[in-house]
């Protein structure tokens, strides 16, 4: 468990379909890895891909990239599965008891746009220079942050940092839309490494299900996204933030095959005797826990159990749970409504500043990677 299995950290959205595809139905990993059969497809037709691991009775979901450009989440899960893959001992304690579902890439449009930017800067260079890189990233960012702190807008230092051009996605289609968005909002492609939404320019953990009126009416009082990002519309389709229409919006396909994929598992399983016990959704930047099911609607149970897991995930962690006021986003209609499944967002990383950031400092990332791993398998024994 105290070991990085991943080899590379800039990939591309190729290199994770890859890397993925080469240990599926693999005879060389006893076929551990599984590939499910998918019928869901993003705005721009990229498949909504699932992955299975184990065959316990006790189901757990594990997804990533709700936003675009939070590329260490894909990364994690990756490390978590080959952790999972390449360990004997790991593997068949896991096997019997849990059977793991990994959704690497819930936002595949997303994170192209930004991945292809962070690719074209950092892909050929050594661990050194891209930590280099990172940091000055980093420091911009913060900066960003403090002149933002005084409601002063103006342009933004962190976007001088990476060499950035919508010509490096490959999708004439995506290409278009994105121009379209960008003149609409009064942006450049600078603003591309950042990019959280779909290539519609719908942000999928704003398009929430829960309190859904409250985000429309919260976004028409914003108008601009916050701190560095006040320059980004959050009230029509934009980089991030923006609602959408409605809930489960038909122009998010993404958010429509996570519901569909999760209360699928959460109402069958019991059928056959099984039960989705834990989801863990994962985030960047922050080092903090979101997990407090809103009261008014949650079980006294369920909020003990939600309890519990974030004390232990906070533990080993080190990461801070929060209780926010507005209790919005993806993930919480899961928290309140699905009794006794623990339903966790995580933002990975103690550093700032996505997408890059975080990789100024790859030993600690790896180190908190690591706690993350440890901290996933005892929610669920101790759960
Ligand atoms: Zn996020």
């Amino acid at each position: 468990m105290d070991k990085i299995y991943l080899k590379e950290i800039i990939l591309s959205y190729n290199d994770i379909c890859n890397l993925l595809n080469d240990f599926c139905n693999n005879e060389k990993y006893e076929n551990r890895l599984k590939k499910e059969i998918t019928t869901s497809y993003t705005n721009f037709s990229y498949p909504l891909n699932s992955y299975l691991i184990g065959n316990g009775k006790k189901h757990v979901i594990i997804f990533s990239n709700t936003h675009g450009c939070e590329i260490i989440t894909p990364l994690f899960v990756l490390e978590f599965i080959l952790t999972l893959i390449l360990n004997d001992d790991i593997y068949y304690y896991i096997d019997k008891k849990y059977t793991f579902h990994f959704i690497p890439l819930l936002n595949p449009e997303g994170y192209i746009i930004s991945s292809s930017q962070v690719c074209y800067n950092l892909k050929k260079l050594d661990k050194n220079s891209i930590q280099e890189v990172s940091r000055m990233y980093l420091d911009a960012y913060n900066l960003d942050d403090k002149i933002a702190e005084k409601y002063i807008k103006k342009e933004k230092l962190y976007k001088n940092i990476l060499r950035t051009s919508c010509n490096l996605i490959e999708n004439k289609n995506m290409i278009f839309s994105i121009n379209q968005i960008l003149k609409n909002c009064d942006l450049n492609s600078n603003i591309l490494p950042v990019w959280s939404a779909n290539g519609l320019g719908i942000d999928p953990n704003s398009n929430s299900i829960h309190r859904f009126c409250e985000i429309l009416t919260l976004r028409k009082k914003w108008k601009y996204s916050k701190l560095r990002y006040n320059d980004i519309p959050v009230t029509f389709p934009s980089p991030m933030s923006y609602p959408g229409k409605k809930p489960l919006d038909p122009l998010c396909p993404e958010n429509i095959f996570l519901y569909k994929y999760i209360t699928n598992l959460y109402f069958n399983l019991p059928k056959r005797n099984e039960k989705l016990i834990a989801i863990f959704s994962y985030h960047s930047t922050g080092g903090e826990i979101y997990g407090y099911p809103d009261v008014c609607i949650s079980t006294k149970n369920n909020i003990l159990i939600h309890n519990k897991a974030m004390d232990i995930y906070s533990k080993i962690t080190g990461y801070t749970p929060i209780d926010e006021d507005l209790k919005y986003g993806v993930m919480d209609f899961y928290r309140a409504y699905l009794n006794d499944t623990v339903s966790l967002t995580i933002e990975l990383s103690k550093l700032n500043g996505n997408p890059i950031g975080p990789l100024s400092n790859l030993d600690n990332l790896f180190k908190e990677f690591i706690n993350n791993k440890i901290a996933i398998l005892k929610v669920i024994e101790l759960i």
